[in-house]
């Protein structure tokens, strides 16, 4: 272990023996998502592994992120603390690690220029049209998908303010209003920000904002056809 894993396992530790357990080892790990796993043995956690995203992550904001954790290993309903909050979703953290995460991400371009179309000039259509504000666009990374990815059209990582847009719709033959319509989903998920332990990102606010969306019905309807794109493409069609 070494000193920052030594600062760590403390305050590990510390949010362990409040809860009655113990925590013999603590890692950082360096995947691409931002995860947590352990390892018990018997009542004490034998390895904690915590990705390395929050390496630098401040005392306080660490032994909230360490609570929220305890107590989603003893299988109760985990919360994160407001300094965690702060901190994670603060420009600050975002710009420092999000080139760590872009690094380790797949089939990203890295570019929001693509062949025909560029993503921030569906942003700027979606402003013009009062249907997302400037705010749901602060600290954010658009990029294209390196490869086509036809059954996830958009996806967008909340806590790092990416979002991916599938290089399928960066062609003329698919209709603008199609593109913009998965650019503003995305943008209405930026819009909620980073929600830890969110697993219904598509709630019925989310739904509702979504139908603000003019040609909404149109848009969904044109969307159904890409997966069979896909299916033809593999077969060589
Ligand atoms: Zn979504």
């Amino acid at each position: 272990m070494d000193g920052k894993e030594q600062r760590l396992l403390a305050i590990a530790n510390s949010a362990a023996l409040r809860r009655g357990t113990e925590v013999g080892e603590a890692r950082f790990s360096r995947g691409g998502r931002f995860a947590y796993r352990w390892r018990m043995d018997g009542r004490r956690i034998a390895v904690l592994y915590v990705t390395d995203y929050l390496d630098e992550a401040p005392d306080r904001a660490l032994l909230e992120f360490m609570e929220g954790v305890m107590d989603s290993v003893r299988g109760g309903t985990a919360r994160f603390g407001s300094a965690f909050m702060e901190y994670i979703t603060s420009d600050a953290f975002i710009l420092r690690k999000r080139p760590v995460f872009l690094r380790r991400s797949r089939n990203i371009a890295r570019t929001d220029a693509g062949r025909h179309r560029n993503i921030y000039d569906a942003a700027q259509r979606l402003l013009d049209a009062g249907l997302i504000s400037p705010e749901d666009l602060d600290c954010t990374y658009f990029t294209w998908t390196s490869a086509p990815n036809y059954t996830r059209l958009g996806y967008c990582h909340q806590m790092f303010r990416v979002v991916a847009v599938s290089s399928v719709l960066d062609d003329p033959a698919v209709p603008e209003y199609v593109f913009d319509f998965v650019v503003y989903h995305e943008c209405l998920h930026l819009r909620q920000g980073y929600r830890p332990f969110d697993r219904r990102p598509h709630d019925a606010a989310f739904r509702r904002q979504e139908k603000l969306y003019p040609r909404y019905a149109e848009a969904e309807a044109y969307m159904k056809r890409f997966p069979a794109m896909g299916r033809g493409r593999r077969s060589g069609k």
